[in-house]
C-alpha cells in the first residue's frame, strides 16, 4: 500500500513549540515574507486571472527578492502549484495559525 504522504501545510494548525518552530525555519523565507506574497496573490487575482501559473508569486518574489526557486519549491511541495492553487491549498491554513496580517 502507497503511503500518502500529507502536505505539511495540513499539518499546521496543529503544530506547536519545537515542531513549529521547525516548520519556521524550513520556511524558503521569513514568515513575514510568506504572509505578504499571500495577500500580495489575493489582491492581485481580485483583479486579474490566474493563467495556471505562478505568476503573481513570482511577481512578488522578484520584487522582493526572494529566493524563487526555493520558494516555489515550498509552495508546490504544498499544494500551490498556481496562483489560485496557493489561495485554496496554502494560505486558509497558514492565515489559520499566523492570522490574517
Ligand atoms: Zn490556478
Amino acid at each position: 500500500m502507497a503511503i500518502f504522504k500529507k502536505r505539511e501545510i495540513e499539518n499546521l494548525e496543529q503544530m506547536s513549540g519545537e515542531e513549529l518552530k521547525a516548520f519556521l525555519e524550513r520556511l524558503p523565507a521569513g514568515a513575514e515574507s510568506m504572509s505578504k506574497l499571500i495577500d500580495h496573490v489575493e489582491d492581485e487575482l481580485f483583479e486579474g486571472e490566474c493563467n495556471h501559473s505562478l505568476q503573481y508569486a513570482m511577481q512578488y518574489m522578484m520584487r522582493e527578492g526572494l529566493d524563487f526557486p526555493k520558494v516555489t519549491a515550498w509552495l508546490s511541495k504544498n499544494g500551490g502549484y498556481c496562483d489560485c492553487k496557493v489561495m485554496e491549498q496554502i494560505a486558509p491554513q497558514w492565515r489559520g495559525k499566523f492570522g490574517e496580517d
